[in-house]
């Protein structure tokens, strides 16, 4: 199972959560919010060799913690992975869009001196401007848009710029998701959860229930369970090479 997309220092009790992991052969991404957080869970996850941590600034978070660009950037260097970074159109966000744009493309530029970068981006109500973000850094790094939520033809854009998208089961149980799903690029595509802020059957999903994404999206393809979770761990492989 892969969780390319989710918060293991959030967990109530990330211990349990990690000793679930190494039952269960998970392969997961845990993104920070902010980069005062990635030591500490680059700490807490160590002797996971599955577990990669994220070096995020959140976008809902950049009103007051926008002077860790700073550290984030000093931090950079030390991890391949980025996120969770990205930008938020809603409405609870919209005054600081403009200050969100600003640190986005500071952090795509930061990322694009280094190089070789893979970035869990959020993008919520603000798909174009993340879009055109990325359309302007694009020795970046990889995007992996987390829980897309655009339009058909911003979906088809992401793609032609060589976005990936990491799916969770919550998006797969709309009609709107699964019809983006179909449109992705099926090399393209890897799971998620977003744990632990989304709740199915009153229960905060765990990373290994990607395996109900899994299902879905073997459907969605029309091959079995085993045939899509063999294509999801070769696009992880390719991904990562
Ligand atoms: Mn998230």
């Amino acid at each position: 199972m892969i969780d390319f997309h989710c918060h293991l220092d959030l967990y109530p009790e990330p211990e349990l959560v990690l000793n679930g992991l190494k039952q269960k052969n998970t392969y997961v991404l845990s993104v920070t919010t902010t980069p005062l957080a990635w030591h500490g869970t680059s700490e807490l996850v160590k002797g996971f060799k599955r577990v990669r941590v994220g070096l995020g600034l959140h976008p809902q978070l950049v009103l007051e913690r926008s002077n860790e660009i700073e550290l984030f950037i000093s931090l950079l260097p030390k991890t391949r992975y980025v996120g969770e970074v990205g930008l938020d159109g809603t409405p609870e966000c919209r005054q600081s869009i403009d200050m969100q744009k600003e640190v986005f493309h500071l952090i795509l530029d930061a990322c694009a001196k280094v190089g070789g970068r893979i970035l869990s981006i959020h993008s919520r109500s603000a798909v174009s401007s993340v879009l055109d973000a990325i359309e302007s850094h694009p020795g970046a790094g990889t995007p992996v848009l987390h829980w897309f939520s655009g339009t058909p033809s911003e979906l088809d854009r992401a793609a032609k710029l060589g976005c990936w998208f990491s799916i969770g089961p919550a998006m797969l149980i709309t009609k709107k998701g699964v019809r983006l799903t179909e449109g992705m690029p099926r090399d393209k595509i890897l799971t998620e959860t977003d744990g632990p802020f989304t709740v199915q059957d009153g229960k905060v999903l765990m990373p290994w229930d990607t395996i109900r994404a899994v299902k879905l999206l073997a459907k969605i393809w029309g091959i079995d369970i085993q045939a899509a979770h063999n294509y999801l761990m070769e696009n992880l492989r390719f991904l990562l090479k």
